[in-house]
């Protein structure tokens, strides 16, 4: 039993927060709801007032939070994390931001003797609260093997991916592909709509041919071909087109940084920024087959 900081209890954060008390943490936890903070503290949590209040004392200290921008003001603020840290605190950081920030927070935590990884997660809401995320970390073996026990009890794989940045370049190139082979699974099916095949026979064929992938038959955008497809529910609970989108333009920063072209990843930005202008933001990225089928 350790004694956690968890900052930011939103859609993920608050049931990783919940299975790191569950598995006999003492966890503190801090949110800017006050709302989030009475959820986690009815799911084993204790309350703090403050970043500061949340760090004091703490040998880890997580954060799940939107954006690089709300981890390094977390991190470096005046009341943040690193001015109320113990100085043998392991810094995880599970937000998704860009490999940048990773390296930058990696890099100002370090100079101050602190131990930091980036892991941000795959696996959505329903996998944060059950336990079951798969964690990429970013980090030397120390900071690994140090973040890996506290990991576990939040996930069901915890690979460690590199040195800082590692976990996030993972990350992005991953959710990278996830979008172009969406893209590219929704066209066959509209095309093949189109034509006049029918779409469990194509299914059928594809998914034991060339065409196959995990988007095809782990996620079909077609609904009764993959029973736990949000295609089957109007594309509700899901992974939402514009996390998708935000995953994107992580990965477009990273391609300008290294000088490299990605035209298919720079497509899928498009569609997807069109996607989320068109539609509920947080409708499944799969739902992305209704306006190609519409164009
Ligand atoms: P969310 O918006 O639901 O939660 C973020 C929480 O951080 C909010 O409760 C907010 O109040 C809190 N917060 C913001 N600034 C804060 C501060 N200064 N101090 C304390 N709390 C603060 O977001 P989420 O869906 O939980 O996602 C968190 C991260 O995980 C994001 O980077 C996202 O891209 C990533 N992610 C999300 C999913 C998903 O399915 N939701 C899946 C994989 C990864």
């Amino acid at each position: 039993m350790v004694d956690i900081a968890f900052i930011g209890l939103g859609a993920m954060g608050s049931g990783m927060a919940a299975n790191l008390a569950k598995a006999g943490h003492r966890v503190r936890a801090y949110d800017l709801m006050p709302a989030s903070i009475e959820a986690a503290v009815a799911a084993g949590c204790v309350a703090a007032a403050s970043v500061g209040e949340a760090v004091a004392g703490a040998a880890f200290v997580v954060t799940m939070l939107p954006t690089g921008a709300h981890v390094l003001d977390v991190y470096q603020n005046g009341e943040g994390v690193l001015a109320h840290a113990h100085p043998d605190a392991v810094f995880i950081d599970c937000s998704t931001i860009s490999v940048e920030d990773a390296r930058a927070a990696g890099e100002f935590a370090r100079a101050r003797g602190f131990l930091m990884c980036d892991a941000p997660v795959s696996g959505g809401v329903a996998a944060a609260a059950a336990g079951t995320l798969t964690f990429m970390v970013g980090g030397t073996a120390e900071e690994f093997e140090k973040a890996q026990p506290i990991l576990q009890a939040m996930g069901k794989a915890v690979i460690h991916a590199g040195q800082s940045g590692a976990g996030q370049a993972a990350k992005i190139c991953n959710n990278m592909l996830l979008a172009i082979s969406m893209i590219g699974t929704c066209e066959a099916f509209v095309l093949a709509e189109k034509l006049g095949l029918d779409a469990k026979a194509f299914f059928d064929i594809a998914s034991q041919s060339s065409g196959q992938s995990w988007s095809m038959t782990s996620y079909a955008p077609v609904p009764g071909l993959v029973p736990t497809a949000p295609s089957n529910r109007d594309f509700t609970n899901g992974f939402a087109g514009a996390l998708m989108l935000k995953d994107l333009r992580l990965a477009l920063e990273a391609t300008h940084a290294v000088g490299m072209t990605a035209a298919l990843a720079l497509k899928s930005e498009e569609i997807y920024s069109e996607y989320s202008v068109k539609y509920p933001p947080n409708r499944d990225f799969s739902g992305v087959i209704d306006m190609l089928r519409n164009q």
